[in-house]
């Protein structure tokens, strides 16, 4: 019976967990500080799932066939005592009894001082996001007072620590960042970080978004390929949503995720489960599937599993693919910042 499949006939095998709304960037391409100002309500504590809830609720997942957990947000390690959370999830095992994979996506601010307590806690992959080199272009991008070498610190550290691969991902956008694609290559070549580069989405309302602003996949491609021949190279897994090229001479890998010139929906085993306990099938969907209040009613796990069950059997969802066709759009999008991306 499991794993659970889609309208799609696509299983059920990952699941995004947002540990919290709030963040210490305000990365314009996802909590531009206009609309996420100091007036900006965000979730109260009570609101918020517990690392139990959370964990129960993996339980569940893990067992209709999900075989990778992400914790993301906002930034997951404002979360206090994640490692906490982390450590229980490790314990779960998949459908195929191996422990599930539990991957995390920071900014890397607060990673240099915490890389030791989420390795010994069974973290298995980590992704930190980091859209240039440069002071004025970082600081342009993610808008706050951060230090870039904090972020390359905490890297060094996660490193240090053995908690490799530690892929790092660059949201390209026109105009602001794409002087910073050779060199961030040219920085992480020969140091065993896998860059990727993710075209810049429309997630959300509030980022003011525009085709013109992405630069596609294609054109980071070539400019890379142009100082630094690259090759393709096989995916590691069926579904992997970064496209692989190595370096000809042997410098490494990189990565580029093409979420708008290349749709991969066909492909979207996702499942995200917000802050609050919602859950939502598709990162671009309007509307979420309330968990949290039969949890907190006292429901069961089998009842709770219908539930989800029945949320996957009718999912029909490829926003990537109908992306050109206005008419059959949400007109309302959820921000990423609430579902971690
Ligand atoms: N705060 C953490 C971080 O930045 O890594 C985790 C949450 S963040 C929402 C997760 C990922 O989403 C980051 O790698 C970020 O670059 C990416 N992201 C946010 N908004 C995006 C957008 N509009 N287009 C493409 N990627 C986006
Ligand atoms: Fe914060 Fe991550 Fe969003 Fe930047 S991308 S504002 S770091 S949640
Ligand atoms: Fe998955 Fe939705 Fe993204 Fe398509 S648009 S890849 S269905 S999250």
């Amino acid at each position: 019976m499991y794993p659970v499949t889609d309208t799609l006939q696509r299983p059920l095998r990952d699941l995004r967990i947002s540990v919290t709304d709030r963040c210490n960037m305000r990365c314009t391409y996802c909590m531009p500080r206009e609309a996420f100002g100091k007036n900006f309500v965000f979730l109260q504590r009570a609101e918020l799932l517990g690392f139990e809830e959370i964990t129960r609720l993996a339980r569940l997942f893990v067992g209709l066939g999900v075989r990778k957990l992400r914790l993301s947000g906002g930034e997951p390690l404002l979360r206090h005592g994640v490692e906490r959370l982390i450590e229980q999830l490790a314990r779960l095992e998949d459908d195929r009894g191996r422990p599930v994979e539990v991957a995390l996506t920071t900014n890397g601010t607060l990673l240099a001082a915490k890389a030791h307590s989420l390795k010994d806690a069974g973290l298995t992959r980590l992704t930190v996001s980091l859209d240039a080199l440069s002071a004025e272009v970082f600081r342009k991008m993610s808008d706050s007072g951060v230090a870039v070498g904090r972020v390359l610190d905490g890297i060094a550290a996660a490193q240090a620590v053995g908690l490799a691969p530690v892929k790092v991902n660059t949201v390209v956008k026109r105009g602001v960042n794409e002087g910073e694609i050779l060199p961030l290559v040219r920085h992480f070549r020969l140091s065993g970080v896998i860059l990727r580069f993710i075209e810049f989405m429309d997630v959300g309302t509030t980022n003011g978004w525009r085709l013109d602003d992405v630069v596609t996949a294609q054109e980071i491609l070539e400019r890379i390929d142009r100082a630094h021949p690259l090759r393709p190279v096989d995916p590691n897994y069926v579904g992997e949503v970064a496209k692989r090229w190595a370096f000809v001479d042997g410098g490494g890998e990189i990565g580029v995720i093409a979420s708008v010139t290349q749709a991969f929906c066909h492909e979207c085993t996702r499942l995200r489960l917000s802050t609050d306990g919602r859950l939502y099938t598709c990162l671009f969907a309007n509307e979420g599937y309330d968990l949290r209040s039969p949890l907190r009613g006292g429901e069961g796990d089998q009842h709770l599993r219908e539930r989800v069950v029945a949320l996957w059997s009718r999912r029909g969802d490829r926003y990537s693919q109908l992306r050109h066709d206005a008419t059959a759009l949400p007109v309302k999008k959820i921000e990423m910042s609430y579902i971690g991306g």
